[in-house]
């Protein structure tokens, strides 16, 4: 029997995990009762956010987190074509436009002269990716948003318990948006998180999960009696089950052991890596300390990309790219962009391999992955 597949990336569900699920499927509530709004003030003390808004995707958390930036029909939004299609999809979703900025290769993040240069009239937010798990370079966008009057969203779904310049994701941006997909940091199964410190932008989040439905007293524009909400904007079903929610505090306590893992990691793929032929490892930057969701090889030649994922393949490793650049989808290619648009993203993408990294990687597994990696290299690429 060959051993199994190691996946790129996967869930850690450990017997309290299942606990804190059984726990809620006893009680009154499965939806919108005590464990919602606990698992709100639990994102709120591990991030440092000021509200956070928990909603049933990281899409959801995208959509939500743009409709609260005021950001509709006719706008633009810059961002980076190395992301999940969600990030751009969202902006579609307002019927505003996704501008893409090419990235910086050295770290895949959105690179910021590219977003200067995009800025128009027209624009009206710019979503930095934390690719990989690396922190974007926020204080140099910040000064970009702010001078120009735009806002600036942080689509964090890579890059929970992350750090730039010493400061945690979650308050680098006007709104953040997590995702708690099985893959990424922790996990609801399904599930995801705004954050912010703007008290507005939270109103408006926590109205547009349930159909923009108002209960508040002090949100009412009317006051009819006891019974009386407002439906004031046109919102959606995204709200995120107790059942989910529960789990995402019980995950929420392991963060910090799951990133210190993930580190841990790394630097053992960035040692015993180190010399393998004609791959380059991840970029890191000075002042941030990444939360290590992907670990991206490249192939210096793009040519043997294939050849090199699938010797991987066939090495029992479950290796994926990410991303293809989000507007080489057919269904943006028939909205009119066109290849050639960000060729830095482009090459990248090309080039790049995702290897398995997750807490519940075994230290004889990171050593199979190694070898892996290094015969494949020997055999495909040197
Ligand atoms: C996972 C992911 C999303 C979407 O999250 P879902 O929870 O799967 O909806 C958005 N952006 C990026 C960069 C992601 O990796």
């Amino acid at each position: 029997m060959p051993d199994p597949v190691i996946p790129y990336g996967h869930q850690s569900i450990d017997d309290d995990d299942i606990e804190a699920v059984a726990r809620v499927l006893r009680s009154d509530y499965l939806t919108t009762g005590p464990a919602v709004a606990a698992s709100e003030e639990d994102l709120q003390r591990a991030t440092g956010a000021r509200h956070a808004v928990v909603v049933n995707s990281g899409t959801a958390a995208l959509h939500t987190a743009y409709a609260a930036a005021g950001i509709g029909p006719g706008d633009e939004v810059i961002t980076s074509p190395l992301t999940f299609a969600a990030t751009a999809n969202a902006a579609l979703f307002l019927g505003a436009r996704p501008v893409f900025a090419d990235i910086d290769s050295a770290t895949g993040a959105i690179d910021s002269a590219a977003v200067e240069a995009a800025i128009t009239p027209q624009t009206r937010a710019m979503v930095a990716v934390d690719y990989a798990g690396l922190p974007a370079d926020y204080d140099t966008l910040r000064e970009i948003a702010t001078r120009r009057g735009i806002r600036l969203i942080a689509d964090a779904a890579h890059s929970l318990g992350a750090t730039y310049n010493g400061r945690r994701v979650g308050g680098l941006a006007d709104i953040t948006i997590l995702s708690f997909h099985p893959v990424k940091a922790i996990t609801t199964g399904e599930g995801g998180a705004v954050l912010t410190d703007d008290d507005a932008a939270a109103d408006f989040a926590r109205a547009f999960r349930t159909h923009g439905i108002v209960r508040a007293p002090a949100l009412l524009r009317r006051q009819e009696g006891p019974w009386h909400q407002e439906m004031q904007a046109l919102g959606h079903n995204y709200r995120l089950t107790d059942i989910q929610a529960a789990l995402g505090s019980s995950q929420l306590r392991k963060l910090d052991r799951f990133v210190a893992r993930r580190r841990e990691i790394a630097a053992a793929y960035d040692k015993a890596l180190s010399g393998v032929p004609g791959i380059i490892l991840p970029g890191r930057r000075e002042g941030s300390e990444s939360a290590w969701h992907l670990y991206v090889v490249r192939v210096l030649d793009g040519s043997r990309r294939r050849e090199f994922f699938e010797a991987l393949q066939a090495h029992g490793l479950g290796v994926q790219v990410h991303y293809e650049p989000v507007y080489r989808h057919p269904y943006y290619e028939d909205l009119g962009y066109a290849g050639g648009l960000c060729p830095r993203a482009e090459g990248f993408s090309a080039a790049a391999v995702s290897i398995p990294i997750y807490p519940a990687l075994t230290d004889a597994q990171v050593v199979r992955v190694s070898e892996a990696v290094t015969l494949a290299g020997r055999e495909v690429l040197s």
